[in-house]
C-alpha cells in the first residue's frame, strides 16, 4: 500500500454495529474516504461478546478475517475492520479494561497496517440481582439506558435479553428468568456492541483517529504509507542506580513493506525510572 492507494474514495468497513460512525467522519475528513457498509453483513459468525458463537484465534485474526469478508462482499480492495476485548486490566486485575484493535487490510498484495487502543475505564460491568437499590445504583454508574443491558440466568446462554434500553423491559426480562429456573443467579451485564455501548464508540474514534495518524506517516526509506510504533524498547535506566528497569527507555517505530526501522525517545521525555519501579532498589 503506498501513499497513492490511499487517495481511493471507496473503502469498506466490514462492521453491522454502526462503527461506520465512530470511523467514517474521522477517515472522510482526514483521508478523504468514503466508508462504504456491506448490505446484511453477519460478523457474528466470526464470534460474539455474549459467546453464543465462540472466536477462534486472536482479536486481530478476527479482524483480518472481517475485513477479508467485507472486502470481498463489496468488491473493494481496502477493507478496515475493528475488533474489541473487554476483561482485567493486564497491569490492575481488579480493574476492567478494554483493547480496541483496528486493521486496514490491502487485499492487492496482502498487507495489513494495525492500530490499537486501550480503554482504561471501559464501561464494561455487571451484577448479579440481589436487590432494586444495587441494581439501580449499578443503572447509574453505566449511564442506563444509554448504555443498554442483557440479563441471563449466570452460566447459562440458552435464554438471553440483550438490548435492554428501558425499564418496563428490563422488569420483563428479570420476571422471566425467575420464573424460568427458580433459584438461579440472575446476571445483569453492560451490552459491549459498539452501537449500544457509548463509550466503546467513543474509544473507536479516538482508534480511528491513532489509524489515520499511521496511514499519513510514511516509511522515510521507501515511501510507503503506515510508518509507526510497533514494538517499544525496555531499559528505561533507575535514577537512584542506574541499572536498567523493564520500562521503556524508547520507541520503535517500523515500516511493514520494507523493514525499515527508527528509535524514537519516549513521548513522555522520562529520562530516568524511579527507583520504586527498580528491581535493585525496590525488590
Ligand atoms: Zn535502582
Ligand atoms: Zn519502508
Amino acid at each position: 500500500m503506498t501513499l497513492t492507494d490511499l487517495t481511493v474514495r471507496k473503502v469498506v468497513v466490514a462492521t453491522m454495529y454502526g462503527k461506520e460512525r465512530a470511523f467514517g467522519p474521522v477517515l472522510a475528513k482526514r483521508l478523504g474516504w468514503d466508508l462504504v457498509v456491506p448490505d446484511g453483513f453477519d460478523t457474528d459468525a466470526l464470534g460474539t461478546f455474549t459467546g453464543e458463537v465462540p472466536r477462534s484465534g486472536t482479536i486481530e485474526e478476527t479482524a483480518i478475517a472481517k475485513a477479508r469478508l467485507g472486502a470481498a462482499e463489496t468488491g473493494l480492495s481496502l477493507a478496515i475492520a475493528s475488533e474489541g476485548a473487554y476483561g482485567p486490566h493486564p497491569h490492575f486485575p481488579f480493574l476492567g479494561a478494554g483493547l480496541e484493535i483496528a486493521v486496514l487490510l490491502d487485499t492487492h498484495t496482502g498487507r495489513v497496517i494495525r492500530e490499537h487502543i486501550l480503554d482504561e475505564r471501559p464501561v464494561y460491568d455487571h451484577i448479579t440481582y440481589g436487590s432494586q437499590t444495587e441494581l439501580d445504583s449499578f443503572l447509574d454508574r453505566i449511564r442506563f439506558p444509554q448504555q443498554t443491558v442483557i440479563l441471563r440466568n449466570q452460566g447459562k446462554t440458552d435464554k438471553i435479553f440483550k438490548g435492554i434500553q428501558d425499564r418496563d423491559s428490563l422488569g420483563t426480562a428479570l420476571i422471566a428468568l425467575s420464573k424460568s429456573s427458580a433459584g438461579e443467579t440472575i446476571l445483569i451485564q453492560t451490552d459491549m456492541p459498539a452501537h449500544l455501548n457509548p463509550r466503546r464508540m467513543e474509544s473507536l474514534g479516538l482508534l480511528a483517529e491513532k489509524l489515520a495518524d499511521r496511514l499519513t506517516c510514511k516509511c522515510p526509506a521507501c515511501d510507503a504509507a503506515g510508518f509507526g510504533l510497533t514494538d517499544t524498547r525496555k531499559g528505561l535506566r533507575c535514577a537512584g542506580c542506574g541499572h536498567p528497569t523493564r520500562l521503556a527507555v524508547g520507541e520503535i517505530w517500523s515500516c511493514t513493506v520494507c523493514s525499515h526501522l527508527s528509535h524514537q525517545p519516549r513521548r513522555d521525555g522520562l529520562a530516568e525510572a524511579d527507583p520504586g519501579q527498580c528491581e535493585r532498589c525496590n525488590p
